[in-house]
């Protein structure tokens, strides 16, 4: 195997073909950069067309509504730092930021609402009320839309599960693991929230609706745990997440093992996965991805789409370029209430904007001369909340120094088992 340190293109066996056909289909909402390791040979073999380009990847396709800022559970490594105490989004803000993001002039045709808080089912009757009036704005507007709602799991409702249902959501819930595992997930006299949250995926899967988990991965020994849960669960999409060190996370991060431990764990847990094929973790596809392609997606990809790709609005109807910028308290370009904004002329000019464009990893002292800066996705935000400031290499590097270089030889020895797992996850 050959890498090109300095513009990420490393030769591969076989196999190419296949996967970038796949990744082009128009559900996935994932496109090839035009300066991907292998885009001169596929462009060659005529299997990307026009629609890989690079304006693509700079479209508007997601916007966050910060539903509810309160939340009913305390757990302890919320980078929110979330209580229950904070303010609810009105009907008429999140109409307005869904009117305001469609009419940007990068706005994509198909475009994505997440709802998420705090706890967004603590705002449920706001959603209910949006989402027919978003629908009937984007048909006006020509526009396709899908919605999802991010939960802790523990409100749901059989109404509410007819609901989202009824206008095709994707629900994410959050769970990490049995036993000790979801400690840190509890409500605020320090219950345990793992017994309503099971009940309620029971709910969902019955109902026939697409639904995953999100694991925050803080501890030792959680990756086992983690599929003992979707075996109990029933459950096949999930995603790792690992802890942050914004909010509350900062001091249960300070006790956790260390990223190349846990580096070490997600690929034994990802070789497993290949080879069981009946559960997909996704941020998986995305370093796949990105190897084989080059920054398929808005956190792998250098400048990331804060800003370009996603918006995020709050109760208030403050604009921020990305959820995380906001948790900083960086990014807010504006409010959805302001008349005449011209949204994307603020992004231009925000300071924070202009900052996160110009890091980039070759400009990192300790990134430089490493194989896999060419792939590395480190989050800004993330990165000024570890370390102050955006020039400085992530907390995260000895994970991803570790899985780049052990997914890079998944791809090279086992390319079927790769190309049937990212099929199936698409
Ligand atoms: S459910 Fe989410 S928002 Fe609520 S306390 Fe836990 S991590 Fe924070
Ligand atoms: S700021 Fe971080 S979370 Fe937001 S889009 Fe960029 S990489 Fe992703
Ligand atoms: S953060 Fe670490 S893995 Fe990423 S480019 Fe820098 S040195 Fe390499």
């Amino acid at each position: 195997m050959v890498l090109n340190i300095d513009t990420g293109v490393w030769k591969i066996d076989s196999g190419y073909r296949e996967l970038a056909k796949m990744a082009e289909t128009e559900n996935t909402g994932i496109r090839i950069g035009s300066n991907g390791p292998i885009y001169d040979q596929l462009m060659e073999d005529k299997l990307i067309s026009q629609v890989s380009d690079e304006a693509k990847l700079e479209e508007f396709n997601l916007l966050i509504l910060e539903t509810s800022e309160k939340c009913n559970l305390r757990c302890r490594y919320c980078f929110e730092s979330a209580t229950n105490c904070g303010e609810n989004m009105s009907c008429e803000t999140a109409v307005k930021a869904f009117e305001k993001f469609i009419s940007l002039e990068k706005c994509s045709t198909s475009v994505c609402v997440e709802f998420n808080g705090g706890e967004a089912l603590l705002n449920y009757n706001m959603i209910s009320k949006a989402v027919p009036q978003i629908l009937h704005i984007a048909e006006k507007a020509g526009k396709k839309v899908g919605f999802t709602v991010q939960t802790n799991g523990t409100l749901l409702t059989a109404e509410m599960i007819a609901f989202f249902k009824a206008y095709k959501f994707s629900v994410g819930l959050s769970l990490d693991g049995v036993g000790e595992f979801n400690d840190n997930r509890i409500y605020a006299d320090g219950r345990s929230t793992f017994d309503e949250v099971v009940n309620n995926i029971q709910l969902l899967k019955e109902s026939g609706i697409r639904y995953s988990t999100i694991s925050v991965i803080h501890r030792k020994g959680q990756f086992k745990s983690v599929k003992d849960l979707l075996a109990f669960t029933g459950c096949n999409q999930f995603r790792a997440n690992l802890i942050s060190a914004i909010g509350r996370g900062k001091e249960v991060l300070a006790d956790t093992i260390s990223m190349e431990e846990i580096a070490k764990e997600y690929v034994a847990f990802c070789k497993q996965m290949l080879q069981d094929r009946q559960y997909y973790e996704a941020n998986a596809m995305y370093y796949f991805l990105s190897l084989l392609l080059f920054h398929p997606f808005m956190c792998y990809k250098e400048p990331c789409g804060a800003g370009m790709n996603q918006l995020f609005v709050v109760p208030n109807g403050n604009i921020y370029l990305c959820q995380e910028s906001c948790f900083i308290d960086k990014g807010c370009i504006g409010n959805v209430n302001m008349q005449n904004i011209d949204i994307e002329k603020n992004i231009q000019e925000d300071a924070w904007f202009q900052t996160m464009r110009n890091r980039q990893t070759t400009l990192v002292e300790e990134c430089r001369n490493c194989p896999w800066k060419k792939f590395c996705c480190s989050c800004p935000c993330r990165v000024y909340s570890e370390t102050g400031g955006v020039s400085e290499k992530s907390m995260l590097c000895e994970f991803y120094k570790h899985v780049y270089s052990e997914f890079i030889w998944m791809i090279h020895n086992d390319t079927e088992a790769v190309m049937n797992f990212l099929q199936s996850s698409f």
